[in-house]
């Protein structure tokens, strides 16, 4: 089974407010796996359900633990603020500084309907909230500034219509500070 395609900055998917998975199945637990499987591949940490064009509220991860999946995710508490450079694989190349709580607790479920409670810490902590963000239509270029959210659609415009010309060459190539 072929791997999914992460879909990028600018497609409708990823700034739809996801919808809750209601039942756990089979169909779930391949899709899954299929999601792990381009996450390894771009490589990342994180991957949310959008990101392969599915509306849904589950992503998977790994956090240095093996591949997990967290299904339902709800962030119940968060503490304290922190700030890291932050990158996103549907907006690919670019980073900003962002700053976000640094410590949450966030529930849901795995993969065989079990509750799942985490408290996380720091860039794990992160990872939750990253991938929540995307369960509701919220990409990084969100938290920019004005100034730095014009410069990043600038150049995520820029690629997309270089993409358009010249699909074989793709993103490669491309330098974030042209
Ligand atoms: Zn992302």
């Amino acid at each position: 089974m072929d791997s999914y395609t992460i879909r990028v900055f600018g497609d409708p998917v990823l700034r739809k407010i996801a919808e809750d998975v209601k039942s756990i199945d089979g169909d779930l637990v391949s899709t899954c796996q299929r999601m792990l499987d381009a996450m390894y591949q771009a490589p990342g940490i994180g991957l949310a359900a959008p990101q392969v064009g599915i509306s849904k509220r589950f992503f998977v991860y790994d956090y240095g633990n093996g591949p997990q999946v967290l299904i339902n995710p709800v962030i119940q508490e968060s503490d304290g603020e922190w700030e890291f450079e932050e990158g996103c694989l549907s907006v690919p190349g670019l980073s900003w500084n962002i700053i976000r709580p640094k410590t949450i607790l966030i529930t849901g479920y795995d993969l065989d309907g079990n509750d799942i409670a985490i408290e996380a810490d720091e860039l794990e902590s992160r990872l939750y909230q990253h991938e929540m963000d995307h369960l509701d239509g919220k990409l990084l270029l969100e938290y920019l500034d004005n100034e730095q959210k014009l410069e990043a659609k600038k150049i995520l415009r820029k690629r997309i219509m270089d993409e358009e010309q010249s699909p074989i060459a793709g993103l490669s190539g491309f330098s974030s500070d042209s």
